[in-house]
């Protein structure tokens, strides 16, 4: 950060660089939250704000979670009417998927 300068100072070296706008700060205006350093107090409430609201991973697993056990639910109805299709019906074709006859017989 020595070749770059305060955006607010031109005449102070930037110690580091804003986490929202990505403009250089130097000591006087850096503003240090728990969600890293910024170059003012608006940046690092939008930063805050943004953060807050981002809830992407947590969005991820559970649509993740229904996925599966949405399977998980067709696979068990798909096994339930095959068993029935072969066992009750005497659909031959079904046979294949009938896997609790073959397992219980
Ligand atoms: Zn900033
Ligand atoms: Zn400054």
């Amino acid at each position: 950060m020595k070749d770059r300068l305060c955006t607010a100072h031109i005449a102070v070296p930037a110690i580091g660089m804003c986490l929202h706008c990505h403009k250089p700060y130097c000591e006087a205006c850096k503003v240090e939250t728990h969600y890293g350093k910024f170059c003012c107090f608006d940046c690092s409430g939008k930063y805050a704000a943004f953060k807050a609201t981002w809830k992407e991973p947590k969005l991820k697993t559970q649509w993740f979670a229904a996925m599966v056990s949405g399977i998980i639910c067709l696979a068990l109805l798909a096994e339930a009417l095959a068993w029935a299709g072969h066992r009750w019906l005497g659909i031959s074709a079904l046979a294949p998927w009938d896997l609790v006859s073959r397992f219980f017989p």
